[in-house]
């Protein structure tokens, strides 16, 4: 009778596949090096309207063959298979914060050679 059920081995990072599908892509180390902070969070994602605020990640991408960039709830990342990179889209993490931030966890801009 298996009635202990813990929640240990579940990841702070996903509650759902599509947070564990986004939490694959984001880097946390290259993350906090450097934390750029996504100003004005969005409502809503602009695939299916669904309200980011209660969301653990959300994608600014292209949308592909749609020609266009939006805003993307991690159900709709997955679902459309969402890429990241420059160029392609940043992924951004809700921060634990007190008052929560978006930090980007991939897409990051190429390293800078000049200096
Ligand atoms: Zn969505």
């Amino acid at each position: 009778m298996p009635a202990d059920r813990s929640r240990a081995g579940r990841s702070p990072e996903a509650s759902t596949p599509a947070e564990a599908h986004c939490a694959r892509f984001a880097d946390l180390d290259r993350a906090s090096l450097d934390p750029v902070h996504f100003s004005g969070p969005p409502e809503r994602c602009d695939a299916r309207g669904k309200p980011i605020a209660g969301q653990r990640f959300f994608g600014d991408c292209e949308f592909p063959g749609q020609g266009g960039w939006g805003y993307a709830c991690p159900a709709c990342i997955a679902d459309l298979g969402l890429r990241f990179g420059w160029g392609q889209g940043q992924l951004y993490r809700r921060t634990d914060e007190a008052e929560p931030r978006w930090r980007m966890v991939a897409g990051f801009p190429p390293a800078d050679t000049s200096g």
